[in-house]
């Protein structure tokens, strides 16, 4: 099974739950880099949190 990875505008690679940074704005939460703010997109941001490092 291939893990999902993001590279955020910032230079960032994005693996886990924790490299992200939820942000809870009416209903939806939006995700951001954890780093620099910068949105994820929806689908790539609910792969990497069910990623965790084993
Ligand atoms: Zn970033």
């Amino acid at each position: 099974m291939a893990a999902t990875t993001h590279r955020c505008i910032c230079g960032a690679t994005l693996r886990f739950r924790q490299d992200l940074r939820k942000e809870q704005q009416g209903i939806y939460p939006t995700w951001k880099c954890k780093d620099c703010g910068t949105p994820v997109p929806g689908k790539i941001a609910e792969k990497l949190r069910h990623q965790h490092p084993s």
